[in-house]
């Protein structure tokens, strides 16, 4: 066991970061999504050890963030579509994949012919790259199918003994990973929805397709395009259930789900809208956002699956979100946090 570090970022933070990263070691560090944990992307031990420190199949291949795009020349080819892209949405949330040179191992991809390529725009993260001035193969700083961490806080709850450095950033901004886009098959394709969303991609590039299996599991034998998708994920301990259908019915619905479950001796609660708060208030509900906000919703929900397991919640209820705009990346995420069951608020209260 090695003693974990949690520093702000200051100059010598940021130094010791950089030295740490040139030397083979791990450093987890804030970006406006969720926490990375990072390696220098050119070192394939130090690769390798993001996989055991996640305990993270090896299949699962890793984003690579850069500072400037003039990086991008050792490391991918730039596809079709990508300059305006990048023009719009970097540095920010929108991971793009690229066909690989031979600098990057396939480690980094795991195997595959493309590599993820993202510039974050937090300015932690940026000032780490640009002082470390290396390329960092970064996935999300959680153990492999916890909910990814928002703060430093579950960063350390999950990698305490394992990395010597953690750098502290505060809370996520954006909350969810970031949005991952295929330029390399035919037409643009969202493989993982996130902060830049579908329709702001659109006003770019016109027609873009989402993955089928965003909002679905995967169909047996059907090959994952983003292999991360085969995998649970974001998942609490306690198992999450959706609710859907009319507003009013959603909040009776959960109201019933959730006391009966507590009848049967069932640690319980309900995650719900801001503005359900008051009519769920002896359902120990968790505070999802506004319904009026997607935006919310994102920026809070991992936090909120994390609570629940502090809590020791064993069944949880929960609202859901249109799945449009950021949406469709918060149903992406609550739909695998619960395996996909998800009722009828009218069915619900059908049974007696
Ligand atoms: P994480 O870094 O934990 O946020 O996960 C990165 C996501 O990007 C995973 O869902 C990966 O499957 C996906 N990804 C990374 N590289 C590629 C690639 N070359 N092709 C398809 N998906 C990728
Ligand atoms: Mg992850």
């Amino acid at each position: 066991m090695i003693t974990t570090q949690v520093l702000p970022a200051t100059k010598e933070s940021l130094e010791e970061a950089s030295r740490l990263l040139h030397t083979g070691e791990l450093v987890a560090f804030p970006t406006e999504t969720v926490y990375g944990l990072g390696a220098n992307a050119l070192d394939r031990e130090a690769v390798l050890s993001i996989f055991a420190a996640k305990g993270r199949p090896a299949d699962n291949p890793l984003i690579v963030h850069i500072y400037e795009e003039s990086q991008l020349e050792d490391l991918c080819e730039i596809p079709k579509g990508a300059r305006p892209l990048m023009e719009k949405f970097w540095p920010g949330p929108l991971t793009i994949l690229m066909p690989k040179k031979d600098t990057i191992p396939p480690e980094v991809t795991a195997g595959l012919p493309t590599v993820a390529m993202r510039m974050p725009s937090h300015p932690v993260a940026r000032e780490l790259l640009r002082v470390c001035g290396l390329p960092i193969a970064a996935p999300s700083a959680n153990r492999s199918g916890k909910p990814s961490p928002t703060s430093s806080h579950y960063v350390y709850q999950d990698m305490q003994g394992q990395i010597p450095l953690i750098l502290d950033g505060g809370d996520c901004d954006v909350g969810l990973e970031s949005t991952v886009l295929d330029l390399t098959h035919g037409t643009p394709t969202i493989l993982r929805p996130g902060g830049v969303t579908k329709e702001m991609l659109e006003e770019v590039l016109g027609p873009v397709e989402v993955a089928g299996s965003v909002l679905r599991p995967l169909k047996q034998g059907e090959v994952a395009l983003s292999p991360g998708m085969r995998y649970r994920h974001y998942s609490p301990e306690g198992e999450v259930t959706l609710v859907q259908g009319e507003e009013a019915d959603v909040v009776s619905a959960l109201h019933k789900l959730c006391r009966e479950a507590e009848e049967d001796g069932h640690s319980a609660c309900v995650m719900c809208f801001t503005e359900h708060l008051s009519q769920l208030s002896d359902c120990h509900p968790h505070d999802i956002g506004s319904i009026h906000d997607p935006a919310s919703t994102a920026h809070r929900l991992f936090d909120t699956l994390r609570r629940l397991d502090d809590e020791g919640m064993k069944l949880i209820f929960s609202e859901v979100v249109p799945a449009e705009g950021v949406g469709l990346a918060v149903m992406n995420r609550l739909g695998r946090a619960a395996a996909f069951r998800m009722l009828s608020a009218s069915d619900v209260l059908a049974v007696t």
